[in-house]
């Protein structure tokens, strides 16, 4: 089975519609929807109904949504900033079930750029309440509409919590496996100098999602290139996906592009990488 996926973030600067294009030109059957920018606010009636057609009309199937990141996070720092997001969140996730999307992507704490006070030594335990705060108001909503949310490992280089699948593991474990599951950042494992395969087996069978790029060293920006252009072992790689018995999608979030090579390049190159990789 062709479990591919591939992100439209890939496509940053494009049109939706040609981002889809580029996507199914390439071969991969399903699409990962970067909602920053290609789909916010979150389509409702006519536009809705457009956006599946596009889809329909060059046999896509959106597999997940990238929820918005940036401000978008769980783990808001002041509960003012937090009420925002989370009722974001939902839009999202009612978004995610009209286009039949199963999966949502979420970053679940801020990056610290973001964050009013960065340095603020309460930062992380005022994290870690709101994170469990936003989640107990989502993830009602998100069993509501069959949707399941994926908390993301990130790249930043902090004392904040959650950045690791080790530590999202533990976190996730408190929920019901149907609404809240781990998505693998291979990219972001390698900017926090992280082991690949511990994270994999650490994150195990609640893993439900995967961005895949490669990375070339522990530098913020580092990360999103194609796969085998860093420093990632994509072979032990498959084979700890493997021994976890992992079965959701392989999902390519690569958006950096080598000198000369467009956007679509890039898909086409990852395509070709994919069905080599996976045996397809
Ligand atoms: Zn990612």
């Amino acid at each position: 089975m062709d479990n591919t996926s591939y992100s439209t973030a890939g496509f940053r600067k494009q049109t939706l519609q040609e981002a889809l294009d580029s996507i199914q030109k390439a071969g991969f059957p399903a699409v990962e929807i970067g909602c920053v920018p290609h789909a916010n606010p979150p389509f409702k009636n006519e536009a809705l109904n457009k956006f599946t057609n596009e889809l329909d009309r060059r046999n896509l199937k959106a597999r997940s949504i990238h929820a918005p990141s940036g401000l978008t996070t769980l783990g808001a720092t002041t509960e003012e900033w937090r009420i925002r997001e989370v009722k974001i969140l939902e839009s999202f996730i009612i978004f995610a079930s009209d286009i039949n999307a199963s999966d949502m992507v979420i970053h679940p704490i801020p990056n610290p750029i973001f964050v009013p006070e960065p340095d603020n030594p309460a930062n992380p335990e005022i994290m870690e309440k709101a994170v469990v705060q936003s989640l107990d108001y989502l993830v009602p909503i998100a069993e509501k509409y069959g949707v399941r949310m994926n908390l993301e490992n990130l790249p930043y280089h902090c004392d904040y919590p959650y950045r690791s699948m080790k530590e999202l593991r533990t976190l996730v474990d408190q929920y019901p496996a149907n609404q809240l599951g781990l998505i693998l950042d291979t990219g972001h494992v390698g900017v926090m100098g992280n082991e690949i395969v511990e994270e994999i087996k650490s994150a195990g069978d609640r893993l439900k999602g995967t961005h895949l790029h490669d990375v070339k060293g522990n530098k913020d920006g580092d990360d999103h290139k194609g796969p085998k252009r860093g420093i990632l072992n994509w072979d032990n790689m498959l084979k700890a996906l493997k021994e976890i018995q992992y079965s959701g999608p392989y999902t390519f979030e690569t958006i950096v592009t080598k000198e000369n090579e467009s956007e679509e390049e890039l898909a086409i190159f990852t395509r070709t990488f994919a069905k080599k990789w996976l045996s397809i």
